[in-house]
Protein backbone atom coordinates (compact mmCIF):
# COMPACT_ATOMS: atom_id res chain seq x y z
CA UNK A 1 0.00 0.00 0.00
CA UNK A 2 1.35 3.39 -0.98
CA UNK A 3 1.53 6.05 1.75
CA UNK A 4 0.72 9.18 -0.58
CA UNK A 5 -2.51 10.41 -1.98
CA UNK A 6 -3.96 7.84 -4.90
CA UNK A 7 -4.24 11.30 -7.15
CA UNK A 8 -0.48 11.78 -7.00
CA UNK A 9 -0.53 8.60 -9.72
CA UNK A 10 -1.89 10.55 -12.65
CA UNK A 11 -0.80 14.13 -11.60
CA UNK A 12 2.96 13.80 -9.58
CA UNK A 13 3.45 17.47 -7.48
CA UNK A 14 5.52 19.57 -9.26
CA UNK A 15 8.24 22.14 -7.93
CA UNK A 16 8.60 25.89 -8.61
CA UNK A 17 11.60 27.58 -8.43
CA UNK A 18 14.36 27.88 -5.91
CA UNK A 19 15.65 31.10 -5.42
CA UNK A 20 13.64 34.67 -5.63
CA UNK A 21 14.04 36.27 -9.29
CA UNK A 22 13.06 39.16 -8.00
CA UNK A 23 13.99 40.78 -4.89
CA UNK A 24 10.82 43.08 -4.82
CA UNK A 25 7.46 41.60 -5.86
CA UNK A 26 4.07 43.89 -5.69
CA UNK A 27 2.58 40.80 -3.98
CA UNK A 28 3.72 37.79 -1.62
CA UNK A 29 1.63 34.76 -1.32
CA UNK A 30 2.10 32.55 1.07
CA UNK A 31 0.85 28.97 -0.08
CA UNK A 32 0.29 27.31 -3.25
CA UNK A 33 -3.08 25.90 -2.45
CA UNK A 34 -5.78 26.61 -4.65
CA UNK A 35 -6.59 29.54 -2.43
CA UNK A 36 -2.95 30.84 -3.25
CA UNK A 37 -3.25 30.41 -6.77
CA UNK A 38 -6.25 31.59 -7.89
CA UNK A 39 -5.53 34.78 -5.50
CA UNK A 40 -2.30 34.85 -7.91
CA UNK A 41 -3.90 34.26 -11.06
CA UNK A 42 -6.72 37.36 -10.60
CA UNK A 43 -3.98 39.39 -9.54
CA UNK A 44 -1.30 38.50 -12.10
CA UNK A 45 -3.59 39.19 -14.60
CA UNK A 46 -4.34 42.23 -13.38
CA UNK A 47 -0.87 43.46 -13.59
CA UNK A 48 0.35 43.25 -10.47
CA UNK A 49 4.32 41.40 -10.22
CA UNK A 50 3.03 38.36 -7.83
CA UNK A 51 5.49 35.67 -5.36
CA UNK A 52 3.61 32.93 -4.30
CA UNK A 53 6.01 30.59 -1.53
CA UNK A 54 5.29 27.07 -1.14
CA UNK A 55 6.97 25.32 2.09
CA UNK A 56 6.58 22.07 0.66
CA UNK A 57 6.20 21.04 -2.97
CA UNK A 58 3.31 23.25 -5.15
CA UNK A 59 -0.29 22.27 -3.66
CA UNK A 60 1.55 19.88 -1.10
CA UNK A 61 -0.53 20.56 1.71
CA UNK A 62 -4.70 19.67 0.96
CA UNK A 63 -5.22 20.99 -2.35
CA UNK A 64 -3.30 17.68 -4.37
CA UNK A 65 -4.98 15.20 -1.14
CA UNK A 66 -8.79 16.12 -0.84
CA UNK A 67 -11.61 13.94 -1.82
CA UNK A 68 -12.57 16.23 -4.90
CA UNK A 69 -16.26 16.68 -3.75
CA UNK A 70 -17.39 19.79 -5.20
CA UNK A 71 -20.33 21.22 -3.11
CA UNK A 72 -21.98 24.36 -1.67
CA UNK A 73 -20.81 23.05 1.50
CA UNK A 74 -23.46 24.67 3.64
CA UNK A 75 -24.86 21.61 6.23
CA UNK A 76 -22.02 22.05 8.62
CA UNK A 77 -24.28 24.34 11.32
CA UNK A 78 -27.54 23.29 9.37
CA UNK A 79 -30.12 26.76 8.62
CA UNK A 80 -31.20 27.02 11.91
CA UNK A 81 -27.56 26.89 13.46
CA UNK A 82 -26.71 29.50 10.88
CA UNK A 83 -30.16 31.42 11.97
CA UNK A 84 -28.76 31.55 15.83
CA UNK A 85 -25.17 33.08 14.38
CA UNK A 86 -26.12 35.39 11.89
CA UNK A 87 -29.71 36.09 11.81
CA UNK A 88 -32.49 35.29 9.06
CA UNK A 89 -31.63 37.88 6.72
CA UNK A 90 -27.46 37.24 6.64
CA UNK A 91 -27.85 33.37 6.78
CA UNK A 92 -30.36 33.66 3.47
CA UNK A 93 -27.75 35.87 1.73
CA UNK A 94 -24.88 33.18 3.00
CA UNK A 95 -26.78 30.52 1.86
CA UNK A 96 -27.70 32.00 -1.55
CA UNK A 97 -23.82 32.56 -2.30
CA UNK A 98 -22.95 28.97 -1.44
CA UNK A 99 -24.84 27.64 -3.66
CA UNK A 100 -23.08 29.67 -6.43
CA UNK A 101 -19.64 28.52 -5.01
CA UNK A 102 -20.83 25.09 -7.76
CA UNK A 103 -21.86 27.12 -10.97
CA UNK A 104 -18.70 29.44 -9.54
CA UNK A 105 -16.56 26.60 -10.02
CA UNK A 106 -18.63 25.03 -13.21
CA UNK A 107 -18.11 28.33 -14.87
CA UNK A 108 -13.97 28.57 -13.83
CA UNK A 109 -13.32 25.26 -15.40
CA UNK A 110 -15.08 26.13 -18.42
CA UNK A 111 -13.68 29.50 -18.85
CA UNK A 112 -10.02 27.97 -17.89
CA UNK A 113 -10.76 24.87 -20.35
CA UNK A 114 -9.60 22.83 -17.49
CA UNK A 115 -9.70 19.13 -17.40
CA UNK A 116 -10.24 17.97 -14.04
CA UNK A 117 -12.57 15.46 -14.55
CA UNK A 118 -15.37 17.23 -13.21
CA UNK A 119 -18.88 15.53 -13.18
CA UNK A 120 -21.72 16.76 -11.86
CA UNK A 121 -23.21 13.46 -10.58
CA UNK A 122 -24.62 14.95 -7.37
CA UNK A 123 -24.47 13.95 -3.19
CA UNK A 124 -26.32 11.26 -1.45
CA UNK A 125 -26.11 11.64 2.38
CA UNK A 126 -27.73 8.61 4.22
CA UNK A 127 -29.50 8.79 7.24
CA UNK A 128 -28.22 6.26 10.22
CA UNK A 129 -31.76 6.27 11.68
CA UNK A 130 -35.08 7.45 10.99
CA UNK A 131 -34.39 10.48 13.06
CA UNK A 132 -32.26 11.22 11.46
CA UNK A 133 -33.96 10.93 8.01
CA UNK A 134 -36.83 13.35 9.77
CA UNK A 135 -33.86 16.06 10.71
CA UNK A 136 -32.69 15.56 6.91
CA UNK A 137 -36.57 16.14 5.35
CA UNK A 138 -36.64 19.54 7.61
CA UNK A 139 -33.03 20.88 6.74
CA UNK A 140 -33.23 20.30 2.89
CA UNK A 141 -37.39 22.17 3.27
CA UNK A 142 -35.16 24.90 5.60
CA UNK A 143 -32.78 25.40 2.59
CA UNK A 144 -35.35 25.10 -0.02
CA UNK A 145 -37.11 27.98 1.68
CA UNK A 146 -33.54 29.99 2.10
CA UNK A 147 -31.70 29.58 -1.16
CA UNK A 148 -34.02 27.06 -3.53
CA UNK A 149 -31.23 24.49 -3.40
CA UNK A 150 -31.98 21.79 -5.67
CA UNK A 151 -32.37 18.49 -3.52
CA UNK A 152 -34.57 15.62 -3.11
CA UNK A 153 -35.25 12.67 -0.05
CA UNK A 154 -35.26 9.17 -0.67
CA UNK A 155 -37.09 6.84 0.94
CA UNK A 156 -35.54 3.46 2.50
CA UNK A 157 -37.77 1.66 0.65
CA UNK A 158 -36.53 3.27 -2.71
CA UNK A 159 -32.72 3.53 -1.81
CA UNK A 160 -31.13 0.85 -3.54
CA UNK A 161 -31.39 3.34 -6.75
CA UNK A 162 -28.81 5.02 -4.72
CA UNK A 163 -26.35 2.93 -2.72
CA UNK A 164 -25.66 -0.81 -2.24
CA UNK A 165 -25.67 -0.53 1.51
CA UNK A 166 -28.61 -1.56 3.33
CA UNK A 167 -27.26 0.50 6.55
CA UNK A 168 -29.21 3.89 5.92
CA UNK A 169 -33.03 4.62 6.67
CA UNK A 170 -33.38 6.51 3.90
CA UNK A 171 -31.57 9.86 2.77
CA UNK A 172 -30.94 13.48 0.60
CA UNK A 173 -29.59 13.94 -2.65
CA UNK A 174 -28.46 17.09 -3.35
CA UNK A 175 -28.34 17.17 -6.87
CA UNK A 176 -26.13 20.23 -7.27
CA UNK A 177 -22.80 18.55 -6.00
CA UNK A 178 -19.78 17.09 -8.24
CA UNK A 179 -16.88 15.82 -7.97
CA UNK A 180 -13.23 16.44 -9.87
CA UNK A 181 -9.82 15.05 -9.95
CA UNK A 182 -8.07 17.04 -7.14
CA UNK A 183 -4.44 17.08 -8.29
CA UNK A 184 -5.29 17.46 -11.78
CA UNK A 185 -7.27 20.85 -11.11
CA UNK A 186 -4.61 21.83 -9.14
CA UNK A 187 -1.85 20.89 -11.98
CA UNK A 188 -3.79 22.55 -14.11
CA UNK A 189 -3.71 25.95 -11.95
CA UNK A 190 0.24 25.84 -11.63
CA UNK A 191 0.06 26.28 -15.25
CA UNK A 192 -2.36 29.05 -15.72
CA UNK A 193 -0.60 30.78 -13.21
CA UNK A 194 2.84 30.37 -14.35
CA UNK A 195 1.37 31.20 -17.91
CA UNK A 196 0.61 34.19 -16.39
CA UNK A 197 3.99 35.25 -15.20
CA UNK A 198 3.83 34.16 -11.69
CA UNK A 199 6.92 33.34 -9.60
CA UNK A 200 6.00 29.86 -8.04
CA UNK A 201 8.94 29.41 -5.36
CA UNK A 202 8.55 26.18 -3.68
CA UNK A 203 10.67 24.13 -0.74
CA UNK A 204 10.55 27.74 0.63
CA UNK A 205 9.19 28.21 4.10
CA UNK A 206 8.39 31.72 5.02
CA UNK A 207 9.62 32.30 8.65
CA UNK A 208 8.75 35.90 9.56
CA UNK A 209 7.26 39.34 8.18
CA UNK A 210 9.04 42.32 9.23
CA UNK A 211 6.90 45.09 8.49
CA UNK A 212 9.04 48.69 6.52
CA UNK A 213 7.56 52.05 6.18
CA UNK A 214 4.86 51.00 3.19
CA UNK A 215 5.93 47.32 2.60
CA UNK A 216 6.72 44.53 4.23
CA UNK A 217 9.56 42.05 4.44
CA UNK A 218 8.89 38.37 3.87
CA UNK A 219 12.03 36.40 5.69
CA UNK A 220 12.35 32.82 4.33
CA UNK A 221 14.46 29.96 4.82
CA UNK A 222 15.49 31.14 1.32
CA UNK A 223 16.54 34.52 1.68
CA UNK A 224 13.97 37.63 1.79
CA UNK A 225 11.75 39.30 -0.61
CA UNK A 226 9.81 42.86 -0.35
CA UNK A 227 6.64 43.45 -1.25
CA UNK A 228 3.83 45.84 -0.92
CA UNK A 229 0.97 43.24 -0.02
CA UNK A 230 1.18 39.51 1.94
CA UNK A 231 -1.66 37.32 1.41
CA UNK A 232 -1.25 34.34 4.13
CA UNK A 233 -3.10 31.01 2.59
CA UNK A 234 -1.85 28.53 4.75
CA UNK A 235 -5.18 27.50 5.93
CA UNK A 236 -5.21 24.62 7.70
CA UNK A 237 -0.97 24.59 8.01
CA UNK A 238 -0.92 28.03 9.06
CA UNK A 239 2.20 28.39 11.33
CA UNK A 240 3.61 30.61 13.92
CA UNK A 241 4.71 33.62 11.78
CA UNK A 242 1.11 34.33 11.25
CA UNK A 243 -0.15 33.50 15.06
CA UNK A 244 -3.08 36.20 14.76
CA UNK A 245 -4.57 34.31 12.24
CA UNK A 246 -3.34 30.21 13.89
CA UNK A 247 -5.24 31.20 17.19
CA UNK A 248 -8.24 31.39 15.03
CA UNK A 249 -7.92 28.45 13.23
CA UNK A 250 -8.21 24.75 14.57
CA UNK A 251 -6.39 22.37 12.53
CA UNK A 252 -8.05 18.82 12.04
CA UNK A 253 -6.43 16.07 10.05
CA UNK A 254 -8.92 14.53 7.33
CA UNK A 255 -7.66 11.33 5.76
CA UNK A 256 -8.46 8.97 2.56
CA UNK A 257 -7.79 5.64 1.17
CA UNK A 258 -7.84 3.59 -2.23
CA UNK A 259 -9.11 0.45 -2.37
CA UNK A 260 -7.42 -1.18 -5.36
CA UNK A 261 -9.47 -1.65 -8.46
CA UNK A 262 -13.11 -3.66 -7.88
CA UNK A 263 -15.03 -4.81 -10.23
CA UNK A 264 -17.72 -3.19 -11.91
CA UNK A 265 -20.50 -5.11 -11.10
CA UNK A 266 -19.68 -4.31 -7.22
CA UNK A 267 -19.00 -0.78 -7.81
CA UNK A 268 -22.58 -0.68 -9.55
CA UNK A 269 -24.24 -1.68 -7.27
CA UNK A 270 -22.99 -0.19 -4.13
CA UNK A 271 -22.72 3.10 -6.07
CA UNK A 272 -24.98 2.59 -9.02
CA UNK A 273 -25.08 6.52 -9.68
CA UNK A 274 -21.35 6.86 -8.75
CA UNK A 275 -22.79 10.00 -6.88
CA UNK A 276 -20.60 11.91 -3.88
CA UNK A 277 -21.34 9.96 -0.79
CA UNK A 278 -21.61 10.72 3.04
CA UNK A 279 -23.88 10.00 6.11
CA UNK A 280 -25.26 11.47 9.31
CA UNK A 281 -22.87 10.12 11.69
CA UNK A 282 -20.92 12.71 13.68
CA UNK A 283 -17.10 11.34 12.83
CA UNK A 284 -17.66 12.48 9.38
CA UNK A 285 -17.00 9.85 6.46
CA UNK A 286 -17.09 10.62 2.72
CA UNK A 287 -16.65 8.61 -0.16
CA UNK A 288 -16.82 8.22 -4.02
CA UNK A 289 -15.52 6.12 -6.36
CA UNK A 290 -12.38 7.36 -8.75
CA UNK A 291 -13.35 9.50 -11.50
CA UNK A 292 -12.46 6.28 -13.62
CA UNK A 293 -15.14 4.24 -11.69
CA UNK A 294 -12.50 1.21 -10.91
CA UNK A 295 -12.21 2.35 -7.32
CA UNK A 296 -13.88 3.43 -4.18
CA UNK A 297 -11.94 6.42 -2.01
CA UNK A 298 -13.09 6.34 1.46
CA UNK A 299 -12.06 9.22 3.84
CA UNK A 300 -13.00 10.67 7.32
CA UNK A 301 -11.84 12.39 10.24
CA UNK A 302 -7.86 11.24 11.04
CA UNK A 303 -6.87 9.56 14.53
CA UNK A 304 -4.95 13.06 15.22
CA UNK A 305 -3.09 16.18 14.35
CA UNK A 306 -0.12 14.41 13.64
CA UNK A 307 0.28 11.80 10.65
CA UNK A 308 -0.51 7.89 11.78
CA UNK A 309 -1.40 6.20 8.59
CA UNK A 310 -1.90 2.52 10.44
CA UNK A 311 -4.21 3.97 12.88
CA UNK A 312 -5.81 6.29 10.24
CA UNK A 313 -5.97 2.88 8.20
CA UNK A 314 -7.47 1.03 10.82
CA UNK A 315 -10.08 3.39 11.78
CA UNK A 316 -11.17 4.03 7.86
CA UNK A 317 -11.65 0.58 7.29
CA UNK A 318 -14.15 0.10 10.89
CA UNK A 319 -15.73 3.18 8.33
CA UNK A 320 -16.09 1.82 5.10
CA UNK A 321 -17.25 -1.93 6.71
CA UNK A 322 -20.00 -0.28 8.56
CA UNK A 323 -21.31 1.17 5.38
CA UNK A 324 -20.35 -1.65 3.12
CA UNK A 325 -19.54 -4.81 4.63
CA UNK A 326 -18.62 -6.71 1.95
CA UNK A 327 -15.74 -4.19 1.76
CA UNK A 328 -14.07 -5.34 5.01
CA UNK A 329 -11.28 -7.36 3.87
CA UNK A 330 -10.65 -5.65 0.25
CA UNK A 331 -7.08 -4.40 -0.25
CA UNK A 332 -6.43 -0.98 -0.52
CA UNK A 333 -3.59 0.89 -2.80
CA UNK A 334 -3.22 4.15 -0.53
CA UNK A 335 -3.39 5.86 2.28
CA UNK A 336 -2.99 9.78 3.00
CA UNK A 337 -4.05 12.31 4.97
CA UNK A 338 -3.57 16.20 5.63
CA UNK A 339 -5.10 19.50 7.58
CA UNK A 340 -8.47 20.68 7.28
CA UNK A 341 -9.24 24.43 9.07
CA UNK A 342 -12.16 24.52 11.23
CA UNK A 343 -13.11 27.87 12.69
CA UNK A 344 -15.06 28.82 15.61
CA UNK A 345 -18.59 29.77 14.09
CA UNK A 346 -17.78 27.26 11.36
CA UNK A 347 -17.42 29.55 8.28
CA UNK A 348 -14.92 30.60 6.63
CA UNK A 349 -13.67 34.16 7.03
CA UNK A 350 -11.88 36.48 4.10
CA UNK A 351 -10.16 39.71 4.79
CA UNK A 352 -7.54 41.46 6.19
CA UNK A 353 -5.95 41.49 9.54
CA UNK A 354 -2.98 43.50 10.89
CA UNK A 355 -2.15 44.51 7.40
CA UNK A 356 -1.81 40.83 6.16
CA UNK A 357 -4.75 40.13 3.85
CA UNK A 358 -6.14 35.95 4.22
CA UNK A 359 -8.71 33.56 3.04
CA UNK A 360 -9.18 30.54 5.32
CA UNK A 361 -11.38 28.37 7.02
CA UNK A 362 -13.32 26.35 4.84
CA UNK A 363 -14.20 23.62 7.47
CA UNK A 364 -13.29 20.52 5.71
CA UNK A 365 -15.37 21.76 2.31
CA UNK A 366 -13.04 24.01 0.64
CA UNK A 367 -12.96 22.82 -3.43
CA UNK A 368 -15.03 25.41 -4.48
CA UNK A 369 -14.50 27.40 -1.57
CA UNK A 370 -10.95 28.07 -1.65
CA UNK A 371 -10.92 28.64 -5.29
CA UNK A 372 -14.16 31.01 -4.80
CA UNK A 373 -12.37 32.75 -1.73
CA UNK A 374 -8.79 33.33 -3.69
CA UNK A 375 -10.29 34.43 -6.19
CA UNK A 376 -12.19 37.08 -4.46
CA UNK A 377 -8.74 37.87 -2.43
CA UNK A 378 -7.14 38.60 -5.58
CA UNK A 379 -9.80 41.36 -6.35
CA UNK A 380 -9.63 42.84 -2.75
CA UNK A 381 -6.10 43.18 -2.95
CA UNK A 382 -6.17 44.39 -6.55
CA UNK A 383 -8.70 47.40 -4.94
CA UNK A 384 -11.37 46.08 -6.84
CA UNK A 385 -14.36 46.21 -4.36
CA UNK A 386 -16.98 45.53 -6.62
CA UNK A 387 -15.18 41.87 -7.79
CA UNK A 388 -14.27 41.39 -4.52
CA UNK A 389 -16.70 41.97 -2.57
CA UNK A 390 -18.36 38.72 -0.90
CA UNK A 391 -21.22 38.04 2.04
CA UNK A 392 -18.80 36.78 4.22
CA UNK A 393 -16.69 40.73 4.53
CA UNK A 394 -18.20 41.65 7.52
CA UNK A 395 -18.18 38.17 9.54
CA UNK A 396 -15.16 38.63 11.95
CA UNK A 397 -12.96 35.87 12.74
CA UNK A 398 -12.84 34.92 16.14
CA UNK A 399 -10.67 33.19 18.22
CA UNK A 400 -11.28 31.76 21.92
CA UNK A 401 -9.78 32.77 25.07
CA UNK A 402 -7.15 30.28 26.14
CA UNK A 403 -6.88 28.67 22.74
CA UNK A 404 -3.44 29.32 20.88
CA UNK A 405 -3.80 26.86 17.98
CA UNK A 406 -3.53 23.51 19.68
CA UNK A 407 -6.75 21.79 19.52
CA UNK A 408 -5.88 20.20 22.61
CA UNK A 409 -9.58 18.97 22.86
CA UNK A 410 -10.06 17.79 19.83
CA UNK A 411 -9.35 13.88 21.00
CA UNK A 412 -11.99 14.59 23.94
CA UNK A 413 -14.29 15.56 21.72
CA UNK A 414 -13.70 13.17 18.73
CA UNK A 415 -14.27 10.24 21.54
CA UNK A 416 -17.62 11.54 22.54
CA UNK A 417 -18.70 12.17 18.81
CA UNK A 418 -17.55 8.07 18.53
CA UNK A 419 -19.74 6.96 21.62
CA UNK A 420 -22.72 9.49 20.38
CA UNK A 421 -22.69 7.42 16.63
CA UNK A 422 -22.14 3.97 18.71
CA UNK A 423 -25.96 4.86 20.43
CA UNK A 424 -27.28 6.36 17.87
CA UNK A 425 -28.15 10.10 19.15
C1 LIG B 1 -7.81 14.53 3.25
C2 LIG B 1 -8.62 15.74 2.84
C3 LIG B 1 -9.83 15.57 2.17
C4 LIG B 1 -10.60 16.67 1.78
N1 LIG B 1 -11.70 16.48 1.01
C5 LIG B 1 -12.39 17.54 0.54
C6 LIG B 1 -13.47 17.35 -0.38
O1 LIG B 1 -13.77 16.23 -0.80
N2 LIG B 1 -14.15 18.45 -0.78
C7 LIG B 1 -13.82 19.72 -0.38
O2 LIG B 1 -14.49 20.68 -0.76
N3 LIG B 1 -12.76 19.92 0.45
C8 LIG B 1 -12.03 18.88 0.89
N4 LIG B 1 -10.94 19.08 1.67
C9 LIG B 1 -10.56 20.47 2.02
C10 LIG B 1 -9.82 21.19 0.88
O3 LIG B 1 -8.84 20.37 0.33
C11 LIG B 1 -9.17 22.48 1.45
O4 LIG B 1 -10.16 23.27 2.07
C12 LIG B 1 -8.51 23.33 0.35
O5 LIG B 1 -7.65 22.55 -0.43
C13 LIG B 1 -7.76 24.46 1.01
O6 LIG B 1 -6.95 25.09 0.05
P1 LIG B 1 -5.91 26.19 0.50
O7 LIG B 1 -5.22 26.64 -0.71
O8 LIG B 1 -6.60 27.22 1.30
O9 LIG B 1 -4.92 25.44 1.51
P2 LIG B 1 -3.86 24.27 1.25
O10 LIG B 1 -4.10 23.59 -0.03
O11 LIG B 1 -3.83 23.43 2.47
O12 LIG B 1 -2.50 25.07 1.06
C14 LIG B 1 -1.87 25.75 2.12
C15 LIG B 1 -0.37 25.72 1.83
O13 LIG B 1 0.30 26.67 2.66
C16 LIG B 1 1.62 26.19 2.81
N5 LIG B 1 2.25 26.89 3.95
C17 LIG B 1 1.81 26.93 5.23
N6 LIG B 1 2.65 27.68 5.99
C18 LIG B 1 3.64 28.12 5.17
C19 LIG B 1 4.80 28.92 5.36
N7 LIG B 1 5.12 29.43 6.58
N8 LIG B 1 5.61 29.16 4.30
C20 LIG B 1 5.30 28.67 3.08
N9 LIG B 1 4.20 27.90 2.83
C21 LIG B 1 3.38 27.63 3.87
C22 LIG B 1 1.42 24.71 3.07
O14 LIG B 1 2.60 23.98 2.85
C23 LIG B 1 0.26 24.36 2.12
O15 LIG B 1 0.73 23.78 0.93
C24 LIG B 1 -10.16 18.00 2.11
C25 LIG B 1 -8.95 18.17 2.77
C26 LIG B 1 -8.18 17.06 3.14
C27 LIG B 1 -6.88 17.27 3.86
Amino acid sequence: MKQAPYWWDQAPLSTGLTNFPTAKSDVVIVGSGYTGLCAALVLARGGATVTVIEAGKLGEGASSRNGGMVGPSFHKLGVRGLQAEFGKEKTNEILRESVGFVDFMKQFLKDEAIDADFQQVGRFRGAMSGAHFDAMARELENLQEACDVQGHMVERKDQGRETGSDRFHGGVVYELDGGLHPAKYHAALVQKVKDAGVHLVSETTVLELERLNASMLVKTTRGNVQAREVAICTNGYTGNPFSDLKKRILPLRSALVATAEIPVDVINRLMPKRRMYGDSRRIIAYYRTSPDGKRILFGGRASGYHENTARNVRILRNSMSDIFPELRNIELSHAWSGLVAYTFDHTPHIGNMGGLHFAMGYCGSGVARSSYFGTKLGYKILGKSEEGRTVFDDIPMRGRPLYSGTPWFMPAVLTWHRIADRLGF
